[in-house]
């Protein structure tokens, strides 16, 4: 039997595809022994426990306060109630995430009043609120809301001196591979990371031996209680502007934080690794000097192919940002971004990017469905497509291959594995690119492959 589900050949536009508690959701699975209850409609914990489940191919247990009539019409708060006693009594969570959707916000349930008359139960653990309704946010809404949440619900005031020598990362949702490479480039340049939150395990861990409730990883609890202590802290989720889990260790804590965009190419990553130069004083060792020379190697040789190609760029908000500065360091013009928010600050936003990459021109759509992405990008003349595994229908309409990055990625295999971070991870992005336009043309030649 063929497994692989059909679906139609192109989805034009699906209301839940930027479902911010989604978003929070992934966030809370990157502590320590965390679970997320979704506040709000059944319907919505099962639509993203299979989203994620698709994309990571790990357990993702995601609770549900399973609203029916009455609580749609009178209030959650019973519901609530049951959905976390039962949680305390058969997980024994360390934090439980409590993400309100699209159905108990429009209702105007008193969520914050809820959770702080839920906190004197025997037993609960520390409840983080992210508030996370669709229609005002997508996914990387509901993950930084999640992110700060946490941060508010959990780090002490007086955070002690257990973390007073570490870096904290904040990282946006980047793929578990990029998470450990992040690691290993802090590890070589003196910096002992303190990433929160942290799925690298949690969401690509190994075989196991014997039945996990909740899987091991995540930030520990005892770093998350001690962030606000930290020396100082690398924002990565800043680049697009919406990220606040930095601002709130600065305001809360006087932390020093810097702001930096996703480490995607050259000079995004050297960006990073002078910030770590800062904070360590170590400069960057030989390795890190090597990994950066073989790349600029590659770019030479694959610039033939990839120099004046023409592309459209679908994702979210850092990723688009990330992906308009690396597209035009390998000679690729960006000349369509679509991305989520409709607060019209991203056309700023990118518009500066472009400028800052030498160009003149470039379209951006916000909240656009991929439809109208779609028409946008046939009047473009257009070489290849950056999206998500969602964007596969766009991408065959145009005639144009696809390179699959973000989230999330359902139609292909290892979408947690891919690295796009640091000089490693920009290689194997550019391999990627350059493979799929040298297979573009090698399918136009009568007879197959040739040299090319
Ligand atoms: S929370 Fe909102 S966007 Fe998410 S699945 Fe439910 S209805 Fe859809």
């Amino acid at each position: 039997m063929n497994s692989l589900i059909e679906t139609q050949p192109y989805v034009a536009v699906n209301p839940c595809r930027l479902c911010a508690p989604l978003g929070a959701c992934l966030a809370f699975k990157g502590f320590e022994r965390a679970m997320s209850v979704i506040h709000g409609s059944q319907g919505c914990a099962t639509y993203i426990r299979r989203y994620a489940i698709s994309h990571f191919r790990e357990p993702i247990d995601i609770a549900s306060s399973s609203f029916d009539e009455q609580a749609a019409v009178f209030g959650g708060e019973k519901n609530l109630r049951k959905a976390l006693e039962t949680m305390v009594r058969q997980y024994q969570p360390l934090l439980i995430g409590v993400v309100t959707n699209c159905l108990s916000e429009t209702i105007g349930d008193d969520v914050p009043l809820l959770i702080s008359s839920f906190k004197n139960i025997e037993g609960m653990p520390p409840l983080a609120l992210a508030s996370a309704p669709s229609y005002k946010g997508g996914w990387e809404d509901g993950y930084f809301e999640a992110v700060v949440g946490a941060f508010r619900a959990v780090a002490d005031k007086e955070p002690g001196k257990s973390t007073e020598e570490r870096t904290a990362f904040l990282p946006p949702l980047m793929s578990p591979a990029d998470l450990r490479e992040l690691k290993r480039i802090g590890d070589l340049m003196g910096i002992s990371p303190l990433i929160a939150p942290d799925i690298s395990d949690a969401l690509d861990g190994g075989a196991w031996e014997q039945y996990h409730r909740l899987p091991p990883g995540g930030t520990p609890m005892a770093d998350l209680r001690a962030i606000g202590g930290v020396k100082s802290v690398i924002d990565i989720g800043a680049g697009s502007g919406i990220s606040r889990a930095g601002d709130f260790l600065k305001i809360k804590f006087g932390r020093k934080v810097h702001k930096i965009g996703l480490p995607l190419g050259i000079t995004a990553t050297d960006i990073l690794l002078e910030k770590f130069t800062e904070i360590s004083g170590v400069k960057p060792p030989e390795t890190l000097l090597s990994e950066r020379s073989r790349l600029i190697d590659a770019y030479f040789d694959g610039h033939k192919y990839a120099a004046g190609k023409r592309a459209v760029i679908v994702g979210e908000k850092n990723l688009c940002g990330a992906l308009i500065l690396w597209c035009r360091e390998i000679g690729i013009t960006p000349v369509l971004v679509a991305s989520t928010g409709g607060s019209g600050k991203l056309t700023d936003l990118y518009e500066d990017a472009a400028s800052n990459a030498g160009q003149d021109t470039m379209e951006v759509l916000q909240n656009a469905d991929f439809d109208t992405i779609t028409t946008a990008a046939q009047k473009g003349s257009i070489d290849l497509c950056f999206g998500s595994g969602k964007a596969q229908g766009m991408a065959r309409e145009l005639d144009i291959p696809l390179v699959r990055i973000g989230f999330p990625i359902h139609d292909r295999f290892g979408g947690s594995r891919l690295l796009t971070a640091g000089y490693r991870g920009t290689m194997e992005l550019f391999d990627r690119v350059v493979n799929a336009l040298i297979e573009k043309k090698q399918t136009k030649i009568p007879g197959g492959y040739s040299y090319l």
